[in-house]
């Protein structure tokens, strides 16, 4: 590791530590599909080809966005991620949706007002340019329901069969406001975990949308902006801890990461996750676990026990926080675990996902 060690960084250098405690090495030849699951595999590939190599206290906290400190003093947020979703178009959005909503999504959640965007195409020689049109106006109407300005772009065009149609890659930058703070090192036995609504709906519409399961349901992604939803959370529990968009690996696998950052145990109530009936069925169909489902319009919140209140009536009063719910409580054992209590009133250690149940999800 390059970087010198005052105590800022020996504290990042701490956390990368603990990052690294329950991660397996890397000991695949190449890449696997599990790689971009977001779970396990994924852990382990940024810790031994990426942090390392880049190794700086930004890209250490292992946030959703990075947190940057101008010379005058003003914090920005930096984020970026690429889609590749397929099917391109889904019950409830498109990949244009999500490649506005993630980037303003992971700038959100480090306590960011999202400002501006860019976005790169990667596309395939013969795409269909009235389907690259509706794309393009997806993502514009997206940035506008969102506040953000898309102001920087590039194109590349490969060869046919070379890009499975078209990916995209944003980045934002988002303005952090003053006094805004959270973080993992924020968090306190005691303090309880909200979910802003039913999980595992993106990824299941997606995996219905696929068609190639002889399965129908009424089930549409959430993919939605969340800058002023956290907006008015924020403003009614100041003393927020902690946020994260459980996206690929789900609410089971930022859970993990909550725990590992801090050191601390998640105890999760799995009476209290909210699913939809509908996903909850085509879950048990598939023998897929909601819990490790992708999310697009939800975020996971520690607050305060005496800002639970507050918080809870602030995300049930916006639209997309409407089945918003308490869904667990940090407690100081077992640290570093995250742990369900089950509908049968067993517990069970939840790990963070392992393999990749639904590639391709965003
Ligand atoms: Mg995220």
């Amino acid at each position: 590791m390059a970087i010198a060690r005052d105590g800022r960084e020996e504290a990042v250098l701490e956390r990368i530590e603990a990052f690294r405690r329950r991660r397996p090495r890397l000991n695949d030849e190449v890449v696997t599909l599990a790689h971009g699951a977001g779970g396990k595999a994924s852990a382990a590939l940024v810790d031994a080809v990426f942090l390392d190599a880049f190794a700086n206290d930004e890209l250490g906290a292992l946030a959703d966005a990075a947190t940057l400190t101008v010379p005058g003093g003003d914090r920005l947020a930096f984020s970026t991620d690429s889609f590749v979703v397929q099917p391109r178009f889904f019950p409830g959005g498109s990949i244009g949706h999500l490649a506005v909503h993630g980037t303003v999504n992971d700038l959100a959640m480090v306590g960011a007002r999202p400002q501006w965007l860019s976005a790169a195409f990667v596309l395939e020689e013969g795409f269909p340019m009235t389907e690259l049109r509706d794309i393009v106006a997806d993502m514009a109407a997206a940035a506008t329901d969102a506040g953000v300005a898309i102001v920087a772009g590039d194109t590349k065009v490969v060869n046919r069969g070379a890009a499975d149609g078209m990916y995209i890659t944003t980045a934002g930058v988002g303005v952090i406001p003053e006094r805004r703070r959270l973080g993992p090192d924020m968090v306190q036995p005691g303090d309880v975990v909200l979910v802003s609504g039913t999980i595992a709906d993106h990824g299941m519409a997606v995996m219905l949308a696929r068609g190639d399961l002889a399965l129908e349901a009424d089930i549409r992604s959430d993919t939605a902006p969340l800058g002023r939803l956290v907006d008015d959370l924020l403003a009614a529990a100041p003393g927020t801890r902690w946020l994260r968009d459980p996206t690929r690996g789900g609410v089971g696998t930022v859970c993990n990461e909550l725990a590992l950052a801090t050191g601390l145990a998640v105890v999760l109530d799995e009476t209290k996750l909210p699913v939809a009936p509908a996903v909850n069925g085509a879950c048990d169909l598939l023998g897929i676990d909601p819990l490790y489902v992708a999310n697009e319009g939800k975020l996971v919140a520690v607050v305060a026990p005496d800002e639970v209140d507050a918080a809870l009536g602030a995300l049930r009063a916006h639209p997309l926080g409407r089945a918003a719910a308490i869904i667990g409580e940090i407690h100081a054992d077992p640290p570093r675990l995250v742990v369900l209590l089950t509908t049968f009133g067993g517990t069970r250690i939840v790990d963070m996902l392992v393999g990749d149940p639904l590639p391709r999800i965003c």
